[in-house]
């Protein structure tokens, strides 16, 4: 093969392993980055469930208010009890007492209700609080094991820096503007190899004459219909 072609070969593939890096090291961020989400929700319903016992707690306070005023006031009707002159004011102030006791009955029924919710969201935080846990344990688990496989990537990118930057310190330098300039279209994919007598950048026939010269590998040659440099695999196969 054509001593140009096989280093822009080796250097386009080169080129492609660099770009699968950073992926690389997404997926493994995003792989924490699940965890943390599932411990923000819980964070977030802990500080919900915070909320709705205040309020609860506060409700159950004014009733509280509301029971005491009750019981004065009973304390007065009895008081009046006394003062009463006749039947018809008896009667009135048996009914008033009759009211009054009613609303007690009901403030402390309506405290006990109060009492049974704050009963189940106290149970409900303390779950949540140990999901809680939980999930922070696992999350700096996954956070070493992440950065360790991200140490890694790095130390494998930086091994491929070095085999590029070797390659490159010998390398002709038409041939790599030549190189850069289609790579800026073409992206990863500037130096592809010929299949079934097809491009493999953009998968289009190439005719009898190229092909033919590609398999020779004397030359660099482009696809006739994208531009990109073509080469013949099976001679390339590398270890
Ligand atoms: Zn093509």
């Amino acid at each position: 093969m054509n001593k140009y072609l096989e280093d822009l070969v080796k250097l386009s593939k080169f080129d492609t392993q660099i770009s699968m890096f950073e992926p690389q090291i997404e997926r493994e961020k995003a792989k924490l980055a699940t965890f943390v989400e599932t411990a923000e929700a819980i964070k977030q319903s802990i500080n919900k469930t915070y909320a709705e016992i205040d309020d609860v707690k506060s409700k159950r306070t004014k009733n509280n208010i509301h029971l005491s005023e009750l019981k004065n006031k009973l304390e007065d009707i009895s008081k009046k009890h006394n003062l009463v002159q006749n039947e018809k004011e008896v009667k009135a102030l048996q009914l008033e007492e009759e009211i009054t006791k009613e609303q007690i009955s009901f403030a402390n029924e309506e405290i006990q209700r109060l009492d049974q919710i704050t009963e189940v969201k106290e149970i409900e935080l303390k779950e949540s609080q140990e999901k809680l846990a939980n999930e922070e344990a696992e999350i700096k688990d996954i956070q070493v094991a992440v950065d360790n496989q991200i140490e890694e990537i790095n130390n494998q990118r930086n091994v491929v820096y070095h085999e590029r930057s070797e390659l490159l310190e010998k390398f002709d330098n038409k041939i790599l503007t030549f190189y850069e300039k289609i790579k800026r279209w073409a992206k990863e994919s500037a130096v592809v190899p010929v299949k079934k007598q097809s491009c493999y950048g953009c998968f289009m026939k190439i005719n009898d004459k190229t092909y033919a010269e590609v398999i020779k590998s004397e030359e660099i040659i482009n696809c006739p219909h994208c531009g990109r440099i073509l080469y013949k695999e099976d001679e390339t196969v590398e270890a």
